[in-house]
């Protein structure tokens, strides 16, 4: 079983969380005045991307709050966790992704 780091209250098991997929998708700042093309590029159309991947999580059976984790989803390690507001994760030096993922540019934050 997967054990996830929350933050503020530690590692637990994978149960309590929730994954609400990618970190990288924000809202858009006028989302009312969006064409329903663009609408449905932002909540349908997802990188989906093989490989270290930002992600938002909450720990729903938890404390509740959100926060960020970096993850390799081939081999579902997570190499890093952090708060919404705080710097993102980076992958550590030295560790090796399969060949065949391709490597997605993190994004920056707000
Ligand atoms: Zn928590």
């Amino acid at each position: 079983m997967l054990r996830v780091n929350c933050p503020w209250c530690g590692f637990r098991e994978e149960v309590e969380f929730s994954c609400h997929g990618e970190a990288s998708i924000f809202r858009p700042n006028k989302s009312d005045s969006l064409n329903d093309d663009d609408w449905g590029e932002y909540v349908f159309f997802k990188e989906n991307a093989k490989g270290i991947v930002l992600e938002r999580w909450e720990h729903s059976s938890g404390c509740r709050r959100w926060f960020v984790a970096l993850r390799d989803n081939v081999t579902d390690n997570f190499l890093g966790f952090a708060k919404p507001n705080d710097p993102p994760p980076r992958v550590p030096k030295g560790y090796v992704q399969d060949k065949s993922c391709v490597s997605i540019p993190m994004p920056k934050f707000r």
